[in-house]
């Protein structure tokens, strides 16, 4: 038997790691795993050591945010180079968000044409839409749909009010899909902005302030009930406090589907250890907040987390500094950082680090998306996604990333893993050093079938 590709190392499966592994690939597909002495093939990758993993999926995206539909060609061939094979695109584009078959069909267009690794695409509603597009988004293959509570632009991250919330959780019942949504109280965020603005303070703690715990977790508990009487998923898409994931789990253990997300920087930053130092570059909504780290690992040790993203965003320097922490842009770009960095936590945190990335960067956001077991396993017969990481010391440099904005909170920081391999579905898209994929390579995924 010969294959078209054997790639060797330390092998991570859903069954746990084969040392002095190999996967065999035909095209796209991973046709056997074994140990020992690997079959024949035309091309052999030997990563010695390193750990090969399942290509991370990165829950939350936003590629087209700020940049429009042309954001996905930096965001995806920075993707690549930290070992994403697959992006869960938001729906908040620039200038419309994905509400309608036509805005759909653009991105899917814009995928086929611009990205070097596959994204799965999130729909929404605007304000007073009703739901009948919903129906014709699910059955073209968006993955989920998301909501804000709290407007930050009336067209691009508009407010969905409560009665919209239900009908739109109502349909996500009958569809079986997720609505994830971001979760914080907008006349709470927007009285205590004020008063914190007028105090004349300038710093993350006082940004911190200005969005409280509060309105975070009313945000979340309106919309866990409210997903509760519809019978829908909810799926909160940024926990910054580990009493998000308490609500999530009383939910869970009364029979209720709710699902919760940490982008990394809540596991990596602390508002009063690193405000000073990062400033409004390390501003996200919700905020970075002070002192909740451990207690946010524990969450993910005790596997009450279903993901970790990037809440990847291609927005440039100018929009962070020379202003108010109050006007200065929120996101963060992190595609490119984040399974290192996740990486680099979870072994400071005593975890078995690829062993957590296989879990809550590919086998958890590919079973909430639809997207299991043709994306997030290395397993027989799923797509030939795979990161390998490469262990040792390094220190993140942003002025060699990939993602076109060159800035990053993590500049500076050493990880303890290195992506030195990327394959996107059996194709070696990234060696190491350089893009060796093709913006044209990437494809839409269809959500597969209801959650699993
Ligand atoms: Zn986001």
């Amino acid at each position: 038997m010969s294959y078209e590709k054997v790639v060797c190392g330390t092998v991570i499966t859903p069954e746990g790691p084969i040392s002095g592994g190999w996967i065999a690939i035909d095209g796209e597909t991973i046709r056997a795993i074994g140990t020992g002495k690997p079959p024949q093939a035309s091309q052999v990758h030997d990563f010695g050591q390193s750990w090969i993993v399942p290509g991370g999926i990165d829950a939350q995206t936003h590629a087209g945010s700020y940049l429009g539909l042309p954001g996905l060609e930096p965001a995806s061939r920075a993707a690549v180079c930290g070992g994403i094979t697959t992006m869960i695109e938001m729906p908040f584009d620039n200038p419309i968000p994905l509400s309608t078959m036509e805005l759909f069909h653009a991105k899917v267009q814009a995928v086929k044409d611009l990205s070097y690794c596959d994204v799965a695409l999130y729909g929404t509603c605007a304000p007073q839409q009703d739901t009948a597009e919903m129906y014709n988004l699910a059955k073209a293959g968006v993955c989920a749909f998301k909501i804000s509570v709290c407007e930050s632009h009336p067209v691009r991250f508009p407010r969905i009010p409560a009665d919209q919330q239900l009908a739109m959780l109502q349909a996500c019942a009958e569809l079986g899909l997720p609505l994830g949504i971001h979760n914080e109280d907008q006349e709470i965020v927007r009285s205590h902005t004020q008063r914190m603005r007028a105090t004349g303070q300038e710093s993350l703690q006082v940004h911190s302030e200005s969005r409280p715990e509060a309105a975070e977790l009313a945000a979340t508990a309106l919309f866990l009930e409210l997903a509760a009487g519809a019978g829908a998923q909810a799926h909160i898409v940024h926990i910054s406090t580990p009493r998000g994931f308490e609500l999530l789990e009383s939910y869970r253990k009364g029979g209720h589907q709710a699902t919760g997300e940490i982008c990394v920087h809540y596991l990596i930053f602390d508002a009063t250890d690193d405000g000073e130092r990062l400033g409004a570059l390390i501003k996200v909504n919700p905020p970075i907040r002070s002192g909740t780290r451990e207690a946010l690992w524990e969450k993910i040790r005790s596997d009450n987390v279903q993901c970790i993203s990037s809440d990847h965003s291609t927005m440039s320097l100018q929009n962070k500094l020379g202003g108010s922490i109050f006007d200065a842009g929120p996101g963060v770009p992190g595609i490119e950082s984040l399974m290192p960095a996740f990486f680099t936590g979870a072994e400071a945190h005593d975890m078995d680090a690829a062993a957590a990335v296989a879990r809550f960067m590919a086998e958890k956001p590919a079973r909430l998306f639809g997207l299991w077991p043709k994306k997030g396993a290395i397993a027989v017969g799923s797509d030939a996604d795979l990161a390998v990481l490469q262990p040792g010391r390094f220190v993140y440099d942003s002025s060699k990333a990939h993602d076109g904005v060159n800035w990053s909170p993590f500049d500076g920081q050493t990880f303890t893993a290195k992506v030195v391999s990327t394959f996107v579905r059996g194709n070696h898209v990234w060696n190491g050093a350089e893009v060796i994929g093709r913006k044209d390579f990437g494809q839409f995924v269809p959500r597969q079938h209801g959650p699993s």
